[in-house]
């Protein structure tokens, strides 16, 4: 499997903010999002047990599988091993795949995307994921940008997260327009990059 990194930091994001947890982040995704953030092209071969180990010398019992996007190489046999050991398993996921084959995870944070190779006419990718306990969007304010849309996805909760223009300004006016639409909007919640606020990873 080809691994960006692993460490041990806290959960800064959703349903598990400030939750220490081991991140796994798997290399490759199959979308090219305009704001990713995340260099996932590079990584290093690792074993199954390899990962393990390394998830192991961490004393949380919570792990998060990310990437890129996991579900390109995410295991039924790396999540059962994981789970011997008793480790919880939160992925993040794109959506626009489904869990490998036999595959167990106990929390799946799906952040859908929308094609946007033409601005004003974005659509969500479709998604192929079964089952989500947590849909977290970013929130873009773009006028191209239907919430609406994402409130058709069944899910047991709902986040909005402003998006990182790297401008203090511009983030400002993101953060106060996201909370007006949750305000608005109740059945979404608020999602801080919390690891950002805080200078942690
Ligand atoms: S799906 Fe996630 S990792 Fe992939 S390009 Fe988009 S933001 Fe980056």
């Amino acid at each position: 499997m080809k691994i960006n990194e692993i460490f041990y930091s806290l959960q800064g994001e959703g349903h598990y903010t400030g939750t220490p947890a081991v991140f796994v982040r798997f290399a490759g995704c199959n979308l090219r999002c305009w704001f990713c953030d995340t260099n996932f092209e590079t990584g290093l071969e690792m074993s199954e047990d390899e990962i393990v180990s390394k998830v192991l010398k961490y004393p949380t019992r919570y792990v998060v599988i990310t990437g890129g996007e996991p579900t390109l190489q995410l295991s039924a046999s790396l999540c059962d091993k994981l789970h011997a050991h008793g480790r919880y398993l939160m992925m993040e996921t794109n959506g626009t795949r489904p869990l490998p084959e036999g595959c167990l995870v106990d929390w799946i944070t799906c952040s859908p995307k929308l094609s946007n190779i033409v601005k004003e006419k974005r659509e969500l990718v479709p998604l192929s994921i079964g089952h989500i306990d947590e849909l977290k969007v970013v929130f873009e304010d773009s006028e191209s940008q239907d919430i609406a849309l994402y409130e058709e996805i069944p899910a047991s909760e709902y986040r909005l997260q402003p998006c990182d223009m790297q401008d203090p300004q511009r983030n400002q006016e993101i953060i106060d327009k996201t909370i007006n639409y949750i305000l608005q909007h109740p059945q979404w919640k608020l999602s801080l990059q919390t690891h950002k606020i805080l200078g942690v990873r």
